[in-house]
C-alpha cells in the first residue's frame, strides 16, 4: 500500500466514535434555539407579537416602530442564548446558504461599549454579495442587492450567531435567490387552491403546501477523502475500481448503523432539535456508507429552510467526527446514488389534508379534485418538472437505470387507477339521480377504504401518490428543495385556476349543479392526463418506447432538460402566476447552464490531472520495475527469458497500451476544451455534455484497468474498498 494511502488508513484505524453527551429529552430540547411563538410570547409586547403573527399568517407588513421592538427583543433573547453576532441568512442561486456575520457589539467614541440591534438591521441589509450568481440581472447600472427579513421562517441561534432568514433581491426588485420565487409560488397556490377549496368548505381561508423531505447522503472518513483530489474538488470519485464487495449483498440497508456514524447522527439530531428541525427517522440506505435522515413534514417554506440548514449543520458536525459528508448524487460508480424525495401535499387552514380522503362524500370529492388536478398539472408540465431537478450531478441518477428515470410519469396504484377509470365514464352534462347516488356510494364512497390498505408502491416512479401526499423522487440529494417546490406549486396553482374557471362556466352557463360540474371537468382531465399515468417498471427500453408514443419527453442530458426553462410557455406560466418575471426566469436559465458547464469543466480538469499526474507516472514506475525484472531474467536465462517472463511482458505491453490510450484521450479532451472556450450559454453546455463528458468514462476505464494491474504498494489513491466501509 502506498505511503499516502497507508497514512490515511492508519489514521482512521484509531478513530473511536466521538462521545456525544445526551442532553435532555428530545421534546425538551426542541426549538430551544428558535425565536418561535413561545419565545416571542415571552419576549415581545402584545402588539409586537400580534403584528408578527399577522405577518406570518396574512402576509401583512410590520411597521418600523414594531420592527424596532421586535429587534431589541430578538437580540435580548439571542444574547441569553449566547449569541454575540447576527446575520441575514439567505439562499443565493448557488444553491447553498450564505451569511455574513455582524457583531451586536458597538462602541461609541471608542469608549462606551454596548450591544445594539434595531429594526432597520433586522428588516433589511445590504451585504456586499456581488459575487453571487445573478444571470445578468445585476450587470446593469444597479449592481447592489439587499436581503429582507422573512418573518414566516423564525430566526434561530446557531454557533453564537442569531440567524435571520431573509430573501435576497436586487435593488431593481428581481429575485436573486431561491426563496423569493418559492414564497411567491406559495402565494399563488394559496390563492387558487383556496378558491377551489371553497367549493367544498365555505370557511376555508388559506391553503398551505406541506413538504417532508428525505435526505440521503454518504459519510466517508475525512483522512481518506483527503487523499482523493476528485472527492475534494468535485464531491465524487472520477475513477476507482469497484470492490469485490459492493452493495450486492444488500446487508447495509436498514442494518445496524456503524458506531461512528451513529454518534455523528446523535449529535446531528440534538442540534436539529435545538434548531427546531423535527427530524424523526434515520437509517442506513442501500449502499455502504449511505444514510438517510427525514423529518416530520412542515409548511413548505419552513421545510425548505430546514433542509438547507440541515445540510449546513451536517457539514459542520461531520468535521468534529472526522467525516466528510457527500451530498453528490453519484459519488461512486456502480453504487446507488443519493436522492432527496420531496413529499408534497396541501393543507387548508381548517387542518384538512386536501390530498387525503375524508369521512363524507363531499370531502372525498375534494380529495379527488386536488388529486386529479395535480396529475393534470404534472401532465401539462412534465418537461418543466424534469428541468427543475436537472443538474450536472443529479444527471448521474436520472436516466441511468437507477432511481427514477428521466421520463416524468405519475404512479397512483391500481385501486385509484380503477376509480379514475370509472370516473371517466361519467355522463356528460347533467347526471341522473341514480348515477349521482352510485358515484357517491360506490366510487367516491369507497376511496377511504381503498387508501387504508394502500400498500401499492412503485419504487421506479419519479412522481408517486403515497396515500395522502405525492412523492417527487427525482429531486437530487444536493438540490435546494425550493427549486422543484416552486415549480410544483406554480403548475398546480395554474391548473387550479383553470379548473375553477371551467367549473364556474359549467355552473353559470350550463346550469349544472356544483358537484355535477366538478365531475364533468374531472372526467375531461382524467382523459386528457392519461398519458402521464404509468404503473409499470420505469426502467428500461420498453417504457422509453411507450413513453415516446405517449408524447412524453425523455431528456437524458442536463442541457437538453434545461432548455424548456427558457420557452415562452414556461415564461408566461411564471409571469401569469406572478412567481417570476421574464428577466428572472431567463437569469436562472443562464445560471443553470453556466453552473452545468462549470461543473463539467472542473471535473474534466481534475480527471486530466489525476490521469496525468497520478495514474500515468505511478504506472510507469511499476512498468520500469517489470522491465528491470525482465532484463535481469534475460541476462540469466538468455533467450529462454521469453517463456519465463511471459506474464511480465504481457503486462508491460498491456500497461503501455493503456498509457497510450489515456494520453490520446487526454489530448483529445483538451482539444475539445479549447474549442469549448469559444462558446457560451446553451452551446457551451451542450459542448460539455456531448463532446467532453463522453471522454470521462473512456479515460476512467483505462485508469481503472491500471488500478487492477499496478502494484498496490504504489497506487496513490485510496481505493473504493477502503473508502466505502466505515466502522
Ligand atoms: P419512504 O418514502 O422512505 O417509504 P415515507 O413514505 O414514510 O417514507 O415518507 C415519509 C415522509 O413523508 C416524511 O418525510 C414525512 O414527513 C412525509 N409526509 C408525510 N405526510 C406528509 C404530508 N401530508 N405532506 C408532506 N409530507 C408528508
Ligand atoms: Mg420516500
Amino acid at each position: 500500500m502506498s505511503r499516502i494511502r497507508f497514512n490515511a488508513l492508519e489514521e482512521t484505524l484509531h478513530r473511536l466514535p466521538v462521545k456525544v453527551v445526551q442532553k435532555e429529552k428530545r421534546s425538551t430540547l426542541f426549538g430551544q434555539n428558535v425565536f418561535n411563538k413561545y419565545a416571542m410570547q415571552q419576549y415581545l409586547t402584545r402588539a409586537a407579537y400580534e403584528s408578527v403573527m399577522s405577518a406570518i399568517e396574512h402576509g401583512t407588513k410590520i411597521d418600523r416602530k414594531i420592527a424596532d421592538q421586535v429587534a431589541v427583543s430578538m437580540k435580548d433573547w439571542a444574547m441569553a442564548k449566547g449569541a454575540t453576532h447576527y446575520t441575514h441568512w439567505f439562499q443565493p442561486l448557488t444553491g447553498a446558504t450564505a451569511e455574513k456575520h455582524d457583531a451586536f457589539f458597538e462602541s461609541i467614541n471608542g469608549s462606551l461599549a454596548m450591544e445594539k440591534f434595531d429594526g432597520k438591521q433586522l428588516v433589511q441589509q445590504e451585504p456586499d454579495a456581488s459575487s453571487f450568481p445573478h444571470g445578468g440581472i445585476r450587470n446593469t447600472f444597479e449592481a447592489r442587492g439587499y436581503t429582507a427579513w422573512d418573518p414566516t421562517s423564525p430566526a434561530f441561534v446557531y454557533e453564537t450567531t442569531l440567524c435571520i432568514p431573509t430573501i435576497f433581491v436586487a435593488y431593481t426588485g428581481e429575485a436573486l435567490d431561491n426563496k423569493t420565487p418559492l414564497l411567491r409560488s406559495l402565494q399563488a397556490l394559496d390563492t387558487h387552491a383556496t378558491a377551489v377549496c371553497r367549493y367544498f368548505d365555505k370557511n376555508a381561508n388559506k391553503v398551505n403546501a406541506t413538504l417532508g423531505w428525505e435526505q440521503e447522503f454518504f459519510l466517508i472518513d475525512d483522512a481518506l477523502a483527503l487523499s482523493r483530489p476528485d472527492i475534494q474538488l468535485t464531491g465524487r470519485t472520477l475513477l476507482g475500481y469497484m470492490p469485490a464487495k459492493g452493495q450486492q449483498l444488500e446487508d447495509h440497508y436498514f442494518g445496524t448503523i456503524p458506531a461512528r456514524a451513529m454518534s455523528f447522527m446523535q449529535e446531528l439530531e440534538q442540534e436539529c432539535m435545538l434548531l427546531g428541525i423535527p427530524v424523526k427517522t434515520r437509517h442506513n440506505e442501500v449502499a455502504p456508507n449511505q444514510f438517510e435522515v427525514a423529518p416530520i413534514f412542515e409548511e413548505a417554506n419552513l421545510a425548505v429552510d430546514h433542509n438547507s440548514l440541515l445540510m449546513d449543520v451536517m457539514q459542520k458536525i461531520s468535521r468534529r467526527h472526522k467525516f466528510k459528508v457527500l451530498f453528490h448524487e453519484k459519488p461512486f460508480k456502480d453504487i446507488n446514488g443519493s436522492g432527496k424525495h420531496n413529499n408534497w401535499s396541501l393543507t387548508s387552514d381548517k387542518g384538512t389534508n386536501l390530498l387525503s380522503p375524508g369521512k363524507t362524500p363531499m370531502k372525498n370529492l375534494q380529495f379527488l379534485t386536488f388529486f386529479v388536478n395535480t396529475i393534470k398539472a404534472v401532465h401539462n408540465n412534465e418537461e418543466l418538472l424534469r428541468a427543475s431537478v436537472a443538474t450536472a450531478s443529479n444527471n448521474h441518477r436520472l436516466g441511468t437505470n437507477e432511481a427514477p428515470p428521466a421520463i416524468i410519469s405519475v404512479f397512483i396504484g391500481s385501486q385509484l387507477s380503477a376509480v379514475l377509470d370509472e370516473l371517466e365514464n361519467v355522463t356528460k352534462g347533467k347526471l341522473s339521480p341514480k348515477e349521482k347516488t352510485d358515484l357517491k356510494l360506490n366510487i367516491i364512497g369507497k376511496i377511504p377504504e381503498i387508501l387504508l390498505d394502500n400498500t401499492d408502491r412503485n419504487r421506479t416512479s419519479p412522481f408517486a401518490f403515497t396515500g395522502n401526499k405525492f412523492e417527487f423522487r427525482a429531486v437530487g440529494a444536493s438540490t435546494n428543495c425550493a427549486i422543484p417546490m416552486t415549480v410544483l406549486n406554480t403548475i398546480v396553482a395554474k391548473q387550479l385556476k383553470e379548473f375553477k374557471k371551467e367549473v364556474d362556466a359549467l355552473i353559470d352557463k350550463k346550469g349544472l349543479k356544483k358537484d355535477e360540474a366538478v365531475f364533468n371537468i374531472l372526467r375531461e382531465y382524467i382523459k386528457d392526463s392519461k398519458p402521464i399515468r404509468f404503473e409499470g417498471d420505469g426502467y428500461g427500453e420498453v417504457w422509453e418506447k411507450e413513453a415516446q408514443k405517449r408524447g412524453l419527453s425523455n431528456n437524458k442530458t442536463t442541457p437538453g432538460a434545461l432548455k424548456v426553462k427558457s420557452s415562452e410557455k414556461v415564461i408566461s406560466l411564471f409571469e401569469e402566476m406572478k412567481v417570476m418575471s421574464r428577466v428572472e426566469v431567463e437569469a436562472r436559465y443562464e445560471i443553470d447552464l453556466e453552473s452545468y458547464s462549470n461543473k463539467v469543466e472542473i471535473e474534466s480538469r481534475v480527471l486530466v490531472d489525476i490521469a496525468r499526474n497520478h495514474v500515468v507516472p505511478t504506472t510507469i514506475i511499476y512498468q520500469n520495475t517489470l522491465l528491470e525484472n525482465t532484463k535481469n531474467l534475460k541476462e540469466i536465462f538468455g533467450e529462454d527469458y521469453k517463456k519465463i517472463a511471459k506474464e511480465q511482458i504481457e503486462l508491460i505491453m498491456n500497461i503501455s497500451n493503456h498509457i497510450t490510450q489515456i494520453n490520446a484521450l487526454v489530448i483529445a479532451l483538451e482539444r475539445e476544451r479549447l474549442k469549448a472556450a469559444k462558446k457560451t450559454g446553451l452551446k457551451l453546455a451542450e459542448h460539455y455534455s456531448y463532446l467532453i463528458k463522453p471522454f470521462f468514462s473512456k479515460i476512467r476505464f483505462h485508469c481503472d484497468q491500471l488500478e487492477t494491474m499496478v502494484d498496490d504498494n504504489l497506487w496513490p489513491l485510496t481505493k473504493y474498498r477502503e473508502l466505502l466501509f466505515i466502522k
